[in-house]
């Protein structure tokens, strides 16, 4: 019989990796909590025209990575590439920024391109992502980056690097754009096919190109700083002084533009030295403009966006807490129906309670289950202590047992068990 397989690029995350993620999305939800910020739920998949109009029709993720198809009533929709574009969408539909409001969104989620998989690359990935939207000031592009690194780490993510740069603004462009297409197109044959095109159409996503021969010419072409107007430069130094004196340490990179159209001045990536060649975690920036080119007030918008496989590739490993606290065994199958009471009776006082004295499973095979859930307390079940009515809760590290009559029983694992309780 065909066996059916996950498509390439998309990954199942199985029930022994889901707390992983629990503790990078807990603790996302706990640190950006501290600054402000409510989550926001978008729907998976939007009218394609949302990331043609956002992401920018010269990106590489809307002219190469959509997936985007005509659904059966002939609307063109595209699965979300990313997450701003729908965040500003449900903004400005909803009409949420009002008079002079900051509004502080995260989003979490899953996100699809088209992207050849690898290591740390998927078709399907997903995303934790913080928007900003009605700050001009330089100081909350500190804030947002600052919060980022205190989450990565929190979360014990390893050899952090913090890059950061300007992409200036509409002044600087218009300077800089002349000086790089002429120094680009000295060199167009050493660029690979994809920056040939981008000198036409975006020459400053000619500095993101990662291929090797790209970046020898990338490597020789004028900074932007030589290029900032004053207003852009100031702008800068702000967020690196902001910065500094929150003692976030900072790798000023002047090559570095990130691969959107819409991120304007301040820009800024955080690798991981645990990763390999896909090492970046987490990438974001200013949009100043994109809020107002997508329907809404013009407000400005500083955001950012990070991987959450890749943060779990650079977190350290660690063992999963049990999942049980109380195992039950039964002695024979006779004492099956005991056991369910019992089990249910301590789930019901709050208690994990769990068994596996089904289908006539035997007591060894019972026993064996119990010791790979590692759960650190049992109970076994038999005539005895049924006619009793009196069951011994036994402690698996040290042996310690404590009988106590059925009537108890539940409110007494559920004092034993509570994970404050220091008996
Ligand atoms: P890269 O340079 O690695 O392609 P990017 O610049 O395309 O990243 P963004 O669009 O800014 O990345 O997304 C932010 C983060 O999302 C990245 O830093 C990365 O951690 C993660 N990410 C992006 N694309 C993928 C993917 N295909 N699979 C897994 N994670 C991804
Ligand atoms: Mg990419």
């Amino acid at each position: 019989m065909k066996e059916f397989r996950a498509i390439r690029g998309t990954r199942d995350i199985l029930p022994e990796e889901t707390w992983r993620w629990h503790i990078v999305e807990d603790s996302a939800r706990e640190v950006f909590g501290r600054y402000g910020f409510r989550e926001i739920r978008t729907p998976i998949f939007e009218a394609s025209e949302v990331f043609v109009k956002g992401t920018g029709d010269t990106t590489d993720i809307v002219q190469k990575e959509m997936y985007s198809f005509e659904d059966l009533g002939g609307n063109q929709v595209t699965l979300r590439p990313e997450g701003t574009p729908p965040v500003i969408r449900a903004h400005v539909e909803h009409r949420l920024g009002q008079g002079k409001s900051i509004d502080r969104y995260y989003y979490c989620g899953p996100m699809f391109r088209y992207e050849r998989p690898q290591k740390g690359r998927y078709r399907q990935f997903h995303q934790i992502g913080v928007e900003v939207l009605g700050v001009e000031a330089p100081e909350v592009d500190a804030e947002v980056i600052g919060m980022a690194m205190a989450w990565l780490q929190a979360l014990g993510v390893a050899d952090l690097t913090l890059r950061l740069n300007t992409v200036g603004d509409e002044e600087t462009w218009a300077a800089y754009r002349t000086a790089l297409v002429a120094a680009q197109a000295d060199r167009l044959d050493e660029l690979c096919a994809d920056c040939q095109r981008r000198h036409v159409t975006n020459p400053l996503r000619v500095l993101d190109c990662k291929k090797p021969g790209c970046q020898a010419v990338i490597a020789d072409m004028p900074s932007i700083h030589d290029s900032l107007s004053a207003e852009a430069g100031a702008h800068f130094h702000r967020v690196q002084s902001s910065l500094e004196s929150a003692g976030v340490p900072v790798v000023v990179d002047p090559r570095m533009v990130r691969g959107l159209d819409y991120y304007r001045l301040t820009v800024f990536e955080v690798a991981s030295g645990a990763l390999g060649a896909q090492d970046s975690v987490l990438g974001g920036g200013r949009y100043d403009g994109l809020v107002g080119r997508m329907g809404g007030d013009d407000v400005p918008g500083v955001g950012f966006a990070s991987g959450v496989e890749r943060i779990l590739l650079a977190m350290p490993e660690s063992e999963s807490a049990p999942i049980t606290d109380v195992f039950v065994v039964a002695f024979d199958e006779e004492s099956s129906g005991k056991v369910h009471d019992i089990v249910q009776g301590m789930r019901a006082a709050g208690v994990r309670a769990l068994t596996q004295a089904y289908d006539g499973r035997s007591k060894r095979s019972q026993g064996k289950a119990a010791h790979r859930s590692g759960a650190p307390w049992q109970i076994v079940v038999g005539p005895d202590e049924i006619a009793a009515d009196r069951y011994t809760l036994k402690r698996v590290d040290d042996g310690y047992e404590k009988t106590v009559e059925g009537g108890e029983l539940a409110a007494i694992a559920a004092r034993l068990t509570r994970p404050s309780n220091s008996d």
